[in-house]
């Protein structure tokens, strides 16, 4: 499994892509940028691979991780998965919500609607859906072999909002420490903003996994 990386847009969101090198088949993570350049770079890196793009998949609906879904849903014509409770943050809403992060934006509505326990297949690779509510209702983490990406779920040191209609401390409280906590240590943890980390240093330095 390939993962690639890139910082994006205004609120400097983690884009990844994410591919299985045997079958040439990739997904893109958290589309957050609002600019072409930003968008080239990216489309770039699937062509020089030769990736064939399968799927959009937001890890939730905030406008800062989902901008970028038209934009690749023009050129790649793929769905986009959310989780059914984010989903009415895409589609007509996703304006005024847009409007509220101080983004002007609009993403297509959802395409196909995850659940706990769901899997994302392409090529080799299965991402498992990991509903972690919290910062919001339909937050997810995508699980892969030794590998976790928590969106605004839990960041390297930290986590995300929990002031947002939308948010829940209780269940952030839950997600972190009755689903993530329990992965093993040396699980890499890619989140939606800010730096790589592993489970097992989260576990022993993160204030709220403790
Ligand atoms: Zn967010
Ligand atoms: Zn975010």
């Amino acid at each position: 499994m390939m993962v690639q990386m890139f910082t994006v847009g205004r609120f400097l969101t983690n884009c990844y892509v994410v591919a299985c090198e045997e079958k040439k088949e990739a997904v893109i993570i958290d589309p957050g940028f609002d600019n072409k350049s930003e968008a080239e770079k990216i489309f770039g890196f699937l062509d020089a691979n030769a990736l064939t793009l399968k799927f959009i998949v937001n890890t939730h609906g905030h406008p800062d991780h989902t901008c970028g879904n038209r934009m690749v849903k023009k050129v790649f014509a793929v769905p986009i998965l959310i989780h059914e409770h984010d989903a009415y943050m895409l589609g007509e809403s996703s304006k005024r919500i847009a409007s509220f992060f101080g983004l002007e934006s609009f993403s297509p509505p959802a395409d196909v609607l995850l659940h706990d326990g769901d899997t994302v297949k392409f090529g080799n690779v299965a991402l498992k859906v990991l509903h972690t509510p919290g910062h919001s209702r339909g937050s997810t983490s995508l699980l892969g072999e030794k590998v976790i990406f928590t969106g605004d779920t839990l960041f390297a040191g930290s986590i995300g909002r929990t002031d947002f209609p939308e948010s829940s401390e209780h269940d952030m409280m839950i997600s972190l420490r009755s689903k993530l906590a329990t992965l093993p240590d040396y699980f890499i943890v890619y989140p939606g903003h800010g730096p790589t980390t592993t489970m097992g240093e989260e576990k022993r330095s993160n204030p709220f996994l403790q």
